[in-house]
């Protein structure tokens, strides 16, 4: 029965206005965005797409419920926010992305007047990298696409390891299905924290790496949090049971399941693990979470 006193709505109407609806808030938006990023001045060389362009910041990607649910300073939710947004508004990449980009150049270009990862891939030094990629990373994922020994792939539910499912690899960080020594270079970015297994994570990237090979990543680090902890444990009936909240997507109701909580021992457990790490512009502190870790394989 219809509502009294609400005039209903024919469906082939509401079928026609939401999608209008949703990109007109779409479109104010973008104009918020893009204007605020004008008015601040938030213009930035971009070491992914090499232009300068407006860095757009979205403090609404962190919503108070998630901030609280993760016990988040207003500061630190800012701090999470820059990191998870200051979108290039030429490329997408976000600032952590951005990051990656430069580390990458740091590490290998052997050209100091190369400043952004779109003209380092026209080298031959570039070219001659085997890179995997593992989980996309805005921005990073489009330029490295031009190189001929990039192997992106993504973490597909449900698909078997190694199959392409639409044009994308299916991968999983904790069984890779590569050959051992098979990259110079692995990539992550927030993706170790969803492995179920980090020992697992590490030994697989480890094993794919040639000696002397890197694996550049992020991983969410609060600089409060002393040592590395599992948000979930096994009860003695073999079930999962969640220590903390393990869920880090907005609103904190859905998104991918969190395993692993990073602590400022990350680094000896990646030594631990074979690896010689070194952590870029950090530490991790109330205004930049937006370190990158450039791990080394030892031989
Ligand atoms: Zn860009």
């Amino acid at each position: 029965m219809e509502s009294q006193g609400r005039l209903p709505i024919s469906p082939v109407l509401k079928r026609l206005l939401v999608p209008l609806w949703n990109a007109a808030h779409y479109a104010g938006w973008a104009v918020r965005d893009h204007g605020g990023a004008v008015l601040a001045r938030r213009f930035e060389f971009c070491s992914v797409c090499g232009r300068t362009r407006p860095m757009i910041y979205r403090r609404r990607v962190i919503p108070a419920k998630l901030a609280q649910l993760w016990g988040l300073s207003p500061e630190l939710a800012r701090a999470l926010a820059r990191k998870e947004t200051l979108d290039c508004a030429g490329c997408g990449a976000k600032l952590r992305c951005r990051r990656i980009a430069r580390t990458i150049l740091n590490v290998y270009s052997t050209n100091p007047a190369v400043r952004s990862l779109a003209e380092w891939v026209q080298a031959p030094e570039a070219a001659r990298l085997c890179i995997a990629e593992i989980n996309r990373i805005d921005g990073v994922h489009d330029v490295l696409g031009r190189l001929p020994n990039f192997s992106p792939s993504d973490f597909i539910p449900g698909a078997k390891p190694g199959t392409v499912v639409a044009g994308t690899r299916s991968e999983d960080v904790t069984r890779l299905t590569y050959s051992d020594g098979s990259f110079d270079l692995v990539l992550t970015s927030e993706t170790l924290e969803h492995a179920p297994d980090l020992e697992a994570a590490l030994a697989e990237i480890r094993r794919v790496l040639i000696p002397g090979g890197r694996h550049i990543f992020t991983i969410p680090m609060l600089p409060h949090v002393r040592s590395t902890h599992p948000r979930i444990r096994r009860s003695p009936d073999g079930r999962w049971i969640d220590v903390e909240p393990r869920i880090h997507h907005p609103g904190g109701d859905w998104g991918y399941l969190v395993y692993t909580e990073f602590g400022r021992d990350f680094l000896e457990i990646l030594d631990r693990a074979g690896f010689d790490a070194q952590e870029r512009f950090g530490p991790p502190n109330a205004h930049d979470l937006a370190q990158v870790i450039v791990a080394t394989r030892r031989p």
